[in-house]
């Protein structure tokens, strides 16, 4: 089955009752939030995030609490291995982020690998697999989604052999992920104009059994710029077809598939977006 839908957000007075009704009415069969403002870590209490309410709304529609995702913030960076503060604080938001996940009763949360900077790449990929061993507990019901990432600037995760790597240096195997982002792959380097040979190099590096969530978005810059800058489905150098093809693709068939794709004019395109791979069919957002 397909399941489709976008990031939300979540914001006052209605909080996850809001973000549901949001993706509801994109006709969305699965969500994305962040738990908060993606930069920063100030989080609302649990008590007031609506979630009963949310939840209750979101299964009454016929959905699943399994395809509703987090995104952990862009703040948590556990492969510095310049400043040991980052690495402290950003193992406190993670645990935090994973008990919040855990009360809305989500499972997979995605999270940036991080950035190395001017540190060494491997020392790198291996905090970050420490950082997660010293976080992750045996009873935490999540898997943690490490997102390949464009490659831009010192970020790791931007090839599936370092991802490989990381996962290898996890303790607890069964609750690793990845979460494949379409732009920053292509952005990568990847051709997804060959999307059964990526997914066979996926499947060699890393296994297809950890493909737990996908993001579906165009980009701005050819293949190979590093330089993450996501754009409208079928407004960007994948194109609609080959977008549609990976999110009909039979072997990715129930991963929930995430747009992250921008505003028009401040306004939503996810409902346009979300039609056409419906449909299976490009036309033009009517923005
Ligand atoms: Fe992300
Ligand atoms: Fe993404
Ligand atoms: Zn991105």
């Amino acid at each position: 089955m397909l399941k489709i839908g976008s990031h939300v957000s979540m914001s006052s007075p209605e909080y996850i009752l809001g973000s549901v009704k949001e993706a509801l009415a994109y006709r969305a069969n699965a969500l994305m939030l962040y738990t908060g403002a993606p930069q920063n870590s100030f989080r609302v209490p649990i008590s007031q995030l609506r979630i009963e309410e949310g939840i209750s709304l979101w299964k009454e529609n016929g959905n699943d609490v399994k395809d509703i995702i987090i995104h952990c913030p862009y703040i948590i960076n556990l492969a510095n291995t310049l400043k040991p503060e980052t690495y402290l604080s950003g193992k406190e938001v993670l645990r935090r982020e994973i008990d919040r996940t855990q009360a809305i009763g989500a499972t997979i949360m995605v999270l940036h690998p991080g950035s190395s900077l001017t540190g060494d790449v491997h020392e790198s990929l291996l905090q970050c697999a420490r950082g997660i061993n010293e976080v992750l507990k045996e009873e935490d019901n999540v898997i943690i989604a490490l997102e390949t990432m464009a490659g831009k600037g010192s970020e790791i995760g931007r090839d599936f052999s370092q991802l490989r790597t990381i996962i290898d240096n996890i303790e607890l195997k069964d609750k690793i992920g990845v979460c494949l982002d379409t732009c920053h792959i292509h952005d990568g380097g990847y051709d997804l104009m060959d999307f059964d040979g990526v997914l066979k190099e996926f499947d060699e590096i890393i296994g297809l059994d950890r493909l737990s969530v996908m993001h579906i978005n165009d980009s701005k810059n050819i293949r190979g710029a590093h330089k993450d800058r996501h754009a409208n489905i079928g407004y960007g150098e994948i194109g609609f077809e080959t977008l549609n093809r990976i999110v009909h693709h039979p072997l990715t068939d129930n991963i929930a598939k995430i747009l992250e794709t921008p505003y028009i004019d401040s306004k939503s395109p996810y409902g346009y977006e979300i039609e056409n791979f419906i449909n299976g069919e490009f036309r033009e957002i009517p923005l």
